[in-house]
């Protein structure tokens, strides 16, 4: 199957180094990447995406341009975008994303786009006027958190609000709502205005800091959530001088306003529950995890079907907070990217094959 060029989701592979205790345990690779292609191998599978990166090292930069740079584009011409990691916990979500408290976050795709968010507006500045604002919130057990609400400065009140200081109460549980004309908005979660790629950084340290952990047999320091960095970018911008090639140049025409978010979506460990188990706790957010995660896998892979979707097949989105979540931004005129992480070791070839077929639905 080739890939298509087309197509809503794009879909690419994101193979990590073995790290110490798969070295330790003496552990081999089971992964090759056919040279030149797209394309890898797993066993007796073979699987092709949009693009494979190897498994040297951090998110290479190609990664960032050919997969990312297009929906950081795409926000400033009102487009919202949708960026998944998916995988098993231990493959690489957290340090691809940067949502990492230590490593990842210098390196991951999150700091890639807050550098190229901010150099574009720094390009375009003069004919246009900017408003950023983040929100971090994680899913847990199907329960919406805050992770941004011990943040002290320049909180919003409302997603289009602008500066202004707001004391927000402790910890409270947020809603997902829609909104009249179908976008989607999370009431009383903590929207912060940013102006500089600092106070933008500073918004993903903190929150990386307060998400929520859990330990498992498989990893320590393995995450049960879903957590969600989105960045929304508002235009207001004078309408002579939007279009280059427009010499239309009438003053009553005002001004134009955009609006668009980018959702970074470092998803919970796709492991199945019986991996993890333990006690019986464990167990049950490990069923709620995958409700989020199987309600994805089917809504991109109904997006993903061009023939149901023109016979107007209904698409999930319901089915979890998750999918509600991201509803307005996967789909439609969005763009979404899923980074499937594996880990090349044999003692994770089954995940591994489990996480490329999963990706393999999305296309
Ligand atoms: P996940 O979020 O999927 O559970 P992590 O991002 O925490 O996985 O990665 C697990 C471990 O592997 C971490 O110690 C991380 O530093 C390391 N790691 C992940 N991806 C890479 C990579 N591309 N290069 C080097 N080390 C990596
Ligand atoms: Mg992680």
């Amino acid at each position: 199957m080739e890939a298509s060029e087309n197509c809503c989701v794009k879909v690419a592979v994101h193979i990590r180094p073995l790290i110490g205790d798969e070295r330790l345990q003496g552990c081999k690779e089971c992964v090759t990447v056919t040279n030149g292609k797209p394309q890898i191998q797993i066993g007796t599978h073979s699987f092709t995406f949009d693009h494979v990166y190897g498994s040297n090292g951090a998110p290479s930069s190609s990664m960032f341009e050919e997969c990312i740079a297009p929906l950081v584009d795409g926000l400033f011409q009102g487009y919202n975008a949708t960026v998944l990691a998916y995988g098993q916990t231990g493959s690489g979500k957290t340090y691809t994303m940067g949502t990492g408290s230590k490593d990842g976050c210098q390196k991951g795709l999150i700091p890639q786009v807050m550098n190229a968010l901010f150099n574009k507006i720094e390009l375009l500045k003069h004919q246009t006027e900017f408003h950023l604002h983040v929100s971090f919130i994680e899913i847990l057990k199907e329960e919406v958190r805050d992770l941004l609400d011990s943040v002290s400065v320049n909180k919003v009140e409302t997603p289009n609000g602008h500066a202004g200081k707001v004391t927000t109460p402790g910890r409270q549980l947020i809603q997902i709502r829609e909104t009249s004309n179908g976008a989607i908005t999370l009431a009383g979660s903590t929207e912060v205005s940013v102006s500089t790629l600092q106070e933008m950084a500073s918004c993903l340290e903190q929150g990386s800091l307060s998400r929520a952990t859990g330990s498992t047999n498989m990893n320590n320091q393995s995450s049960r959530s879903h957590a969600i960095f989105t960045i929304t970018l508002e235009q207001m911008r004078k309408i002579n001088s939007v279009f280059p090639g427009n010499d239309t140049l009438d003053e009553d025409m005002g001004e134009e306003y955009f609006c668009a978010k980018l959702h970074l979506v470092d998803l919970a460990g796709s492991e199945r529950a019986k991996r993890t188990g333990s006690d019986g706790l464990r167990l049950k957010e490990g069923i709620h995890i995958n409700r989020g995660l199987l309600a994805l896998g089917n809504v991109i892979s109904a997006l993903g079907d061009e023939k149901k979707r023109k016979e107007g097949l209904h698409v999930p989105y319901r089915d979890s907070k998750l999918t509600r979540l991201l509803q307005d931004s996967l789909g439609g005129n969005s763009k979404t990217v899923m980074i499937a992480c594996i880990s090349p070791a044999d003692i994770n070839a089954e995940e591994s094959l489990n996480t490329l077929k999963y990706a393999n639905r999305a296309r």
